[in-house]
């Protein structure tokens, strides 16, 4: 028996989890169940983070958990759940396989088989936001050297097990040279291990065009955090709706299961949503319980279901299916043919041994840090730039003012009249000499900056790493 800890969440929650509990019970998986609340209901008695302390408690100790989508209220300062749970236990992969039941479900892309898999935990999300100046608020992307090691190695890992042929790699360091170019630069270090698996690299603007019109292409995909959550999204629609995928969450203790689409408050209480997508993420959760044998009996039964055209509104279309049925008839469709192998859609045989082979981070020794000058935020909506720079001229030291740059675009020296400007300034200070910066230099600057009147709103110091520079240069620069 396995403990597993369960949510009904919001919206269609509660009716997709009785649905998926019902046929998980008829299949006798081996589950003891523990109920947790978490959602709106917990958000709205003022727990802003929509879960208690019960809760994480009982999450921990069974380290399984199946989660119904839940709704986060807009505004009131509510952290999403969702984003908080994934980090909180460690939940780095985020993996969601999305592939066609041509012709039986209608999609564009009948050959489509794909995974995408997900960073889970920071990019973006890491929800480190402020507002600087009047007109400028920013979001820090942070991407760690481990975060993408441990991604890139699980689905490299995941490519192994499951026999896929190829992984692809989705960034943008064309523009995000550092961030993005470190994901970029540690899956070509991984894939270099995995010698009989394919990889290739996409930006992600045409890779993910490719991806919604050509599905076949891919295989296994791996990308930051919030590429991973849109790319997503999309790769389980045009396999033929959103509410077919289910999702898995998985960290070195923990792994949370669910679909992955959301509580969809439109259809919420009217037996119509498909319970598809956490029925999935379920199976996902007995395969990495070890109960491949009831995995396998409730995917075939749902396999037979769905090319018997006993289809939800979702993907009820009246040329292939046959019978248009709620969330509950659909569920005991379901069960009613449990024990049964699908005719056309391939049975389900799945790996028994799904341990993949992910070794702990290990830290590399630290490369020599040199300090070569200071990036300061300015709040100023004075004039000229000219007239900012004469001012920043005097907190000079062995670092000189090199650069204004005005969101990124290089407006002084020599800037353009047609650069619309901001409140926002970054004004770069840089050794010339090649020497390191003085430590006391920065400080030095600041408190001149006080006394000038301007007002530095962050800094940013700039250091190389082993002889390599750590930050980007200014566009145009
Ligand atoms: P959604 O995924 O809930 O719904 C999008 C569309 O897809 C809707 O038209 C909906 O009716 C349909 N749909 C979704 N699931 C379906 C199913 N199983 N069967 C049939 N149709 C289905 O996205 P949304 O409307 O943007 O978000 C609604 C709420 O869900 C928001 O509060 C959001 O924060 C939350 N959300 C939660 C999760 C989660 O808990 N993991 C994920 C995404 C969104």
């Amino acid at each position: 028996m396995q403990k597993v800890t369960f949510a009904k969440g919001d919206g269609i929650g509660p009716e997709i989890m009785d649905a998926t509990m019902k046929i998980l019970k008829a299949a006798n998986a081996r589950i003891e169940w523990e109920e947790i609340q978490v959602g709106e209901q917990v958000y709205l008695s003022g727990n802003t983070s929509g879960i208690d302390k019960s809760a994480w408690e009982s999450i921990r100790k069974n380290k399984i958990f199946l989660k119904a989508p839940i709704t986060t209220p807009q505004g009131g300062g509510y952290k999403s759940l969702n984003v908080t749970m994934r980090k909180s236990l460690g939940l780095y992969a985020n993996v969601r396989p999305c592939n066609s039941f041509h012709p039986f479900v209608r999609t564009k892309h009948p050959e489509m088989d794909v995974v995408v898999i997900r960073e889970n935990e920071e990019d973006l999300y890491a929800g480190i936001e402020h507002q600087q100046t009047d007109e400028v608020v920013q979001c820090l992307k942070l991407i760690t050297r481990p975060g993408c090691e441990k991604i890139i190695r699980y689905a490299f890992e995941y490519a192994k097990l499951y026999k896929r042929k190829k992984v692809s790699c989705f960034t943008k360091d064309n523009i995000m040279k550092h961030t993005d170019g470190l994901f970029h630069r540690i899956f070509k270090e991984i894939a270099s291990e995995y010698p009989d698996i394919a990889s290739d690299n996409w930006i992600i603007d045409i890779g993910a065009a490719r991806l919604a019109d050509t599905p076949e292409m891919f295989d296994v995909v791996v990308m930051p955090n919030l590429y991973g959550d849109v790319v997503s999204d999309i790769t389980a629609q045009i396999s033929g709706s959103v509410g077919l995928a289910g999702s898995s969450n998985i960290g070195a203790s923990c792994a949370m299961f669910e679909a992955i689409h959301g509580s969809a408050p439109d259809i919420a209480g009217k037996n119509i949503a498909n319970p598809s997508g956490l029925l999935r993420g379920a199976v996902m959760m007995l395969n990495h319980i070890g109960q491949q044998d009831v995995a396998e009996k409730i995917t075939n039964a749902w396999a037979c279901t769905i090319e018997e055209g006993i289809h939800t509104a979702d993907i009820y279309k009246e040329e292939i299916s046959k019978q248009l049925v709620g969330t509950v008839e659909f569920a005991d469709a379901v069960i009613e043919r449990l024990g049964k192998l699908p005719e056309h859609i391939k049975a389900a045989s799945f790996a028994k041994d799904v341990k993949l082979n992910l070794p702990t981070y290990k830290r590399r020794p630290k490369a020599e840090k040199v300090l070569k000058g200071v990036d300061v935020f300015v709040d100023w909506d004075g004039g000229r730039v000219d007239d900012l720079a004469m001012k920043l001229k005097s907190l000079e030291s062995d670092i000189k003012l090199s650069m204004i740059t005005n969101r990124g675009v290089k407006v002084w020296p020599e800037g353009f009249e047609e650069t619309f400007c901001t409140d926002h300034w970054r004004c770069r200070f840089e050794v010339e000499n090649g020497h390191p910066a003085h430590k006391l230099s920065i400080p030095q600057a600041l408190a001149k900056a006080l006394e000038v009147g301007i007002d530095v709103i962050k800094t940013e110091n700039l250091y190389e790493f082993d002889g390599v520079r750590g930050y980007s240069l200014g566009q145009g620069q």
